[in-house]
């Protein structure tokens, strides 16, 4: 059986976040279960880019300041870091409003820059990683995910938020290697199977719905979930936001790897009620991805029935985020000979759906729109109520 404790947060006010943070992790036992006096423990928030908290990409910097106070009552050593995909840790810490607060608790910012291979002959879908040294060298991590939408995986939750974990650009390298959501799903499986940490605390005060994990809109969602059970938390995530769990890879695969357990009967719910957090309302799409191989079928297929990363050009600043972030070669979302004063534009048939560009967009100008013949075909699967499931 697996706990997953919910906490009730109105806001952001450190008031109101500090017991709250307490009552979750007290009703998993204290925060002497996950950390002793000696050791170095890391905090792994979600910083997918420098990003304000406003914005909500990031974990709220609150989350992690209250985390840090009861923490240190443990005696460990803390740390915190992160990798986010173009931009350098130390300019994310500040972005995100963690660096203030870690400075006044004198919690040092791990390395997250450089890295070293690792082997992980129990991995499913990759054996081999380079992670990062900060992520290396502790005894333990707590991981800190924030809820949002996310437009490969469905949710980004517990088990993904270990991908920062991969330095910088080395991440884009996987999307190449696993164009399939199913494979990378399968490889961020692999990944948290190899690092586990010990705690999972989601921030869901302000959820983000819609075009996430960037370009989406706030959410208040007013809860905090606590687990030691990555897959079992992402579960009752999706039973709040009411998507299948079943349409969010890295939680079926994460099941079958046993990481942990999505069946609703192997979860003991504990804290505010479930009920009371329920929002059917929230902008997900509730719909399984869609697998494909690679080669001529694969691409052709891929065009037929996965959603197409499409700019809308009146939201467009041309910045250029979404061509650095492509990560084929040559890129299949450029400057249209070269010309920077007009969006960039797609050329679908390199295109691997890996929706890096949309996922990087500062602006949400990157929309993922159904291809017509899936639409014609009425390929989308209707989904069981997530109560039943
Ligand atoms: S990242 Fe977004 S805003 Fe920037 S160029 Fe691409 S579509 Fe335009
Ligand atoms: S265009 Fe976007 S979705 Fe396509 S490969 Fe490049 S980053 Fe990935």
């Amino acid at each position: 059986m697996s706990t997953v404790a919910l906490a009730r947060c109105e806001n952001y006010e450190y008031e109101n976040v500090r017991p709250a943070v307490q009552k979750g992790i007290d009703l998993l036992g204290g925060p002497g279960m996950f950390a002793r006096s000696g050791e170095k423990i890391l905090f792994k928030p979600n910083w997918l880019v420098a990003d304000p908290p406003e914005k909500l990409t990031v974990t709220h910097p609150m989350v992690f300041k209250a985390m840090v106070e009861i923490f240190k009552t443990t005696g460990a050593t803390l740390f915190y870091g992160d990798s986010p995909s173009i931009q350098s840790p130390e300019h994310a810490a500040r972005m995100a409003g963690f660096l203030p607060i870690a400075n006044a608790e004198g919690v040092s910012l791990a390395d997250f820059k450089l890295g070293k291979e690792i082997v992980f002959a129990e991995g499913l879908q990759n054996k081999k990683f380079v992670i990062a040294n900060g992520a290396l060298d502790c005894d333990g991590i707590i991981s800190l995910p924030k809820l949002k939408t996310h437009g490969l995986e469905r949710v980004t939750g517990c088990v993904k938020n270990q991908f920062g974990c991969v330095p910088g650009a080395l991440k884009g390298e996987f999307h190449v290697k696993l164009a399939s959501a199913i494979d990378f799903a399968r490889m961020l499986v692999d990944l948290n199977a190899f690092l586990k940490p010990r705690l999972y605390v989601m921030d869901g005060i302000i959820a983000m719905e819609g075009n996430g994990p960037r370009g989406g809109k706030a959410r208040p969602m007013k809860v905090l979930l606590f687990s030691a059970d990555p897959v079992a938390l992402d579960a009752t995530v999706c039973r709040m936001i009411d998507i299948n769990p079943e349409f969010v890879p890295t939680i079926t695969l994460g099941m079958q790897a046993k990481t942990g357990t999505w069946k609703k009967d192997e979860i003991e719910l504990v804290g505010d009620p479930f009920e009371s957090f329920v929002d059917k309302e929230f902008d997900v799409k509730r719909e399984p991805v869609q697998p494909y191989s690679r080669g001529k079928g694969g691409t052709l297929l891929r065009n037929a029935i996965v959603p197409k990363p499409y700019i809308l050009a009146g939201k467009c600043t041309k910045c250029g985020t979404c061509v650095k972030a492509c990560p084929v070669n040559p890129k299949a979302v450029d400057w249209h000979d070269g010309d920077k004063k007009v969006p960039p534009s797609y050329r679908y048939e390199r295109c691997i759906r890996c929706y890096c560009c949309q996922e990087l967009c500062p602006e949400g100008a990157v929309e993922l729109r159904v291809p017509f013949i899936r639409k014609l075909l009425g390929k989308k699967r209707k989904q069981k109520a997530s109560s039943t499931v």
